[in-house]
């Protein structure tokens, strides 16, 4: 079951919440700013540890004063137009999240819209990505949400998913 929810990503009680992270991983604004300030400041400190992540990869931490037990740090790509590879990069993002989720034993997964704020990526071509994603990982999670942010977004995936199914 793939559920779309209007939610604030960091107050979902599941195994793992992914943020949609910059390449430092050490916190950013939009989302990535609020998982780090709901997280503390263990969740920076941490990621330090990693080195950083290039686009379209995934990282692992605790989820430390999160409700969720995990944050899955990934790096989804900019929008330049589309010709930069970015639907293939967004794709990345999102079964590099599954693959790094299902190595850990997570059974309930959040992820936001990843690319969708500063980086600009279109909103429906990007739900489009993200939901055709979670369709192929459904059977392997008992609960994956997409938690979007805005109305405007939950209409957005609800009409994509509609098409898909
Ligand atoms: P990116 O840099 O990947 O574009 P942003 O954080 O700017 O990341 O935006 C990604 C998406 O996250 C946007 O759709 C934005 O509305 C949404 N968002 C921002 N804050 C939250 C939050 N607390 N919970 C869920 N989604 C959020």
């Amino acid at each position: 079951m793939i559920e779309i929810l209007q939610a604030d990503i960091t107050t979902l009680p599941v195994d793992a919440i992914v943020n949609a992270a910059n390449h430092s991983l050490l916190g950013g604004g939009g989302v990535d700013g609020a998982i780090h300030r709901a997280a503390g400041p263990e969740l920076k400190q941490y990621n330090q540890t990693h080195g950083g992540c290039p686009t379209g990869e995934a990282r692992l931490s605790p989820g430390f004063k999160l409700p969720a037990k995990y944050v899955i740090s990934t790096v989804g790509p900019v929008w330049y137009g589309g010709e930069r590879g970015e639907a293939a990069l967004l794709d990345s993002a999102y079964r590099n999240s599954f693959i790094l989720a299902l190595q850990h034993d997570i059974k309930s997964i959040a992820f936001p819209a990843i690319s969708t704020g500063v980086y600009a990526y279109p909103k429906e071509m990007a739900a489009r990505t993200a939901l055709a994603v979670m369709k192929e990982y459904e059977s392997k999670f008992e609960r994956i949400i997409a938690a979007c942010h805005t109305r405007e977004d939950v209409d957005i995936y609800e009409s994509v998913l509609a098409k898909l199914s």
